[in-house]
């Protein structure tokens, strides 16, 4: 049913994969599946290439957009291995509903992505950290500039071959005046204008020395909510902390398998609001231990400071950190180097 067309000539010998950029070279091929005429057309897989849209495709006017990022995972045998991807696949098909985008049926989905990682194997390299990541996402293809939801999308998926990423040491400002979404929004899907909308505060961040946002609610930027790419997790004294997922936050895959191991190893947890005030007295009296992101594309990523208000606040170096608890964890049973005991694995054979 898929259509195959290979790639006459790989790019893997002019790949350097100890020299990778985040996001920048991408494998042989690419899946690209039509929706027309009320239904997806037959998945093709074929080399990796430009794409051709009228310009006045609704995507360039609307944004009716949306997108995942998920990862492929080569263990000491060649095994291919995925985690957790059928969160992906339900969670592209909720972002979509809310943008108004028709549902991609699971098999389609399934059967693409394991025929294209089969095809494009040598791009994911063993070692833990190296990882071949999957960007699928969907766009309104339709011409016309009608404001109205398109009767026409490109699914793709395009994979660009990632080695373990270290970001420097991350300090984050807490938004005082910005927000990322609002109740009753998109702040829960992953459409694409959530993102192009923060370039500009982040950059504002940046000139004050700071990496990322946590940005907080809307309402009152009295709560903290979750990173442009990460949702964020907070360590008071030996507690972790997280805020609920609702319809301004991201549900994420890691964050959601970070609390399910927390679970497990009896680590007090508690998900809830938490306030920016908790947080900054928290700190002022030392009890603030450690703040993280979690994501896909870094697993955990280690907070070393905060900005509120005008001042900076710098957390203590620990020792036995729960960042590097989870990530060590979450890695092992990604790379199939761990007992899988809550079945995330996925292979991809
Ligand atoms: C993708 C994303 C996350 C992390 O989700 P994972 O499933 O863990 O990769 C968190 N917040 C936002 C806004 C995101 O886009």
């Amino acid at each position: 049913m898929i259509d195959i067309q290979k790639s006459p000539n790989s790019k893997l010998s002019q790949t350097n994969f100890d020299n990778l950029v985040f996001g920048q070279v991408f494998s042989d091929h690419m899946m690209e599946c039509d929706y027309k005429d009320g239904a997806w057309q037959n998945p093709v897989i074929k080399p990796y290439g430009p794409i051709t849209l009228q310009p006045s495709a609704r995507v360039f006017h609307y944004g009716q957009a949306v997108f995942e990022g998920m990862k492929a995972y080569k263990d000491k045998e060649d095994k291919i291995w995925l985690f957790r991807p059928d969160q992906n696949f339900e969670r592209i098909n909720k972002s979509s509903e809310r943008l108004a985008i028709p549902e991609f049926p699971k098999d389609y989905f399934f059967n693409a992505l394991e025929e294209l990682l089969k095809l494009d194997k040598d791009w994911i390299k063993q070692g833990f950290g190296n990882s071949l990541y999957i960007r699928p996402f969907v766009i309104a293809s339709e011409a016309g500039v009608s404001a109205s939801a398109a009767k026409e999308y490109k699914f793709m998926i395009i994979c660009s071959p990632a080695q373990a990423y270290y970001s420097g040491e991350v300090r984050v400002k807490f938004s005082e005046k910005f927000s990322r979404a609002a109740d009753g929004g998109v702040g829960y899907a992953k459409a694409a204008g959530n993102y192009g909308a923060q370039f500009y505060p982040t950059n504002l961040a940046k000139e004050e020395g700071f990496q990322q946002i946590i940005w907080t609610d809307a309402n009152s930027h009295e709560y903290l909510e979750e990173a442009g790419t990460m949702n964020i997790f907070f360590r008071i004294g030996d507690k972790l902390v997280t805020a609920p997922t609702n319809d301004r936050i991201l549900d994420g895959v890691t964050r959601k398998s970070v609390l399910t191991l927390a679970e497990e190893f009896n680590i007090d947890t508690e998900v809830r609001r938490v306030s920016v005030k908790e947080i900054v007295e928290a700190a002022e009296k030392g009890e603030l231990k450690e703040m993280f992101g979690s994501g896909t594309a870094t697993v955990i990523n280690p907070i070393v400071g905060f900005g509120y208000k005008g001042k900076k606040y710098e957390l203590p170096k620990m020792e036995d950190s729960y960042a590097k608890f989870f990530k060590d964890k979450l890695m092992k049973i990604q790379y199939n180097e761990a007992e899988d005991k809550f079945g995330w694995r996925y292979e991809v054979k």
